[in-house]
């Protein structure tokens, strides 16, 4: 269970030669903690005002890619005057065209900025795939890159972690990281650039098997994990069924999946210790991450617009489960505004911490996660405790479903030990029963069902076109 008490402070490495104490941090890492300073404050701040000032600094962004970016010039010229004037209003915001995924392959150079101010750093280009479709690279600044750096470091003060301890990281490939030993650094990494002292950081490879992960695990014994949803609840079950435990652990993290209920769950009935999800998106960095006091997520509005929007464009409501349209406020090298990448979530009501950020309840993945019903209708795939434990009682250790067609599913399925006739078509009710039984059913064996190139796991894909 998670320990309340504080964390011991964090120790600061002085960048000067022969003063230790206070410790006095390079000019980076100056403006690192700066930034986490006002994070730490403005948190506090009523809703009203975060909107205000996320206004201001959208502002500038817009003004910025009208003039700089040729892709912005044409678009954003209706309001370019009124903005130069006056202040960004909701009904101006309102106008601003939104930003697709094909809009950005086909803009290509022509969303990049040919007037990035200087201060702003070198760029960087990174790749997305997403679970189908082409890639997409995108840019980042170095001052985008400084701002991701704060929000990680926030994550870290909210759920009180203990720098000094120790961090296991198993996501993506990791070269030289295979199993037993894995690959360590000195130190967490982004600490580090704070100039804040951390203990080490141990990487395994996320193609492991289960058991060579937990076995990692128990020999490394670190205090925290981080990994992707769909790994963390593999590595809990398999801990269960092989009476295994992991005492060292606080606290598991979680990234660049759905992390559903139950995996929350199974982890804590594993190894006794919670999970804190956050949400990024590598095109974006964070957009939400979860509240240090409930299991729903913070908007982290300081860097990011986050709107929920229904399918008529309106914002929705608490309750309402909608797409998000995202705008990071620093990067301005390759501007990405109003992008509609295609994930949707729960809209939540303020929370009761105090803090002003806006709340997400649910984050519920992308639309090619979403079952197309014969009548054209859509809806989620996301399993809860019950059915899963039935697929795990059958034997299933790992399934994905792609829905082929309105018509067909073709259903990949790796298993502990050959299925028996009965249980066959036990599992083949278990699919009618949760997706539909007008569905033609595909079912294949498999030894392992592998990972995408980034290390995503999607347990339900459409192939089926809007
Ligand atoms: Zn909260």
């Amino acid at each position: 269970m998670s320990d309340e008490s504080a964390p011991p402070e964090p120790t600061f490495k002085s960048a000067i030669e022969g003063i230790h104490w206070p410790a006095v941090p390079a000019p980076s890492a100056a403006s690192l903690m700066a930034i986490l300073l006002q994070l730490e404050r403005d948190q506090w701040l009523p809703a009203a005002e975060i909107e205000r000032r996320q206004r201001q600094q959208l502002r500038a962004l817009l003004l910025h890619a009208q003039k700089s970016v040729p892709y912005y010039r044409k678009k954003l010229a209706p309001i370019a005057k009124q903005l130069e004037t006056g202040a960004l209003t909701p009904e101006l915001w309102a106008e601003v065209p939104l930003l697709q995924r094909a809009d950005i392959q086909g803009a290509d150079q022509r969303l990049m900025s040919r007037a990035l101010p200087r201060q702003h750093g070198k760029v960087s280009q990174t790749f997305t795939s997403g679970s189908t479709g082409k890639p997409v690279a995108v840019r980042h600044s170095q001052l985008f890159v400084l701002f991701w750096r704060a929000v990680t470091l926030r994550n870290h003060l909210w759920h009180k972690r203990d720098f000094g301890g120790s961090l296991a990281m198993i996501r993506g490939r990791s070269a030289g990281a295979g199993y037993p030993d894995g690959k360590q650094a000195e130190n967490w990494g982004v600490p580090k650039a704070a100039g804040i002292e951390t203990g080490p950081l141990f990487q395994l490879d996320i193609n492991c098997s289960p058991a060579e992960q937990v076995d990692f695990l128990i020999r490394k014994a670190p205090s925290y994990l981080i990994t992707h949803p769909t790994n963390l609840d593999r590595l809990a079950r398999h801990s269960l069924e092989a009476d295994l435990k992991v005492p060292s652990l606080r606290e598991v993290l979680t990234v660049a999946e759905v992390l559903s209920p139950e995996t929350r769950h199974v982890t804590e009935k594993a190894w006794g210790c919670r999970v804190a999800d956050m949400y990024t998106a590598r095109d974006l960095g964070y957009l939400a991450l979860q509240c240090p006091e409930q299991e729903h997520y913070h908007v982290q509005s300081e860097t990011i617009l986050v709107e929920v929007l229904d399918e008529k464009g309106r914002p929705c409501a608490p309750g309402e489960v909608g797409r998000i349209i995202a705008t990071p406020l620093q990067e301005f090298s390759m501007p990405l505004i109003r992008y509609d990448f295609g994930d949707h979530a729960e809209v939540g009501p303020p929370c009761p911490c105090g803090r002003g950020l806006p709340v997400l309840t649910r984050i519920l993945g992308r639309k090619q996660q979403m079952l197309s019903l014969p009548n054209g209708e859509k809806r989620w795939t996301l399993h809860s405790a019950g059915p899963l434990d039935d697929l795990v009682g059958l034997g299933v250790t790992q399934y994905q479903v792609i829905q082929k067609s309105l018509s067909r599913l073709e259903v990949r399925v790796a298993v502990s030990h050959p299925l028996s006739e009965q249980q066959e078509a036990a599992l083949r009710g278990w699919i009618a029963e949760h997706y539909g039984d007008t569905f033609e059913i595909a079912l294949s064996y498999h030894d392992e069902i592998p990972r995408t190139a980034e290390g995503k796991y999607f347990d339900f894909m459409s192939e089926v076109a809007d």
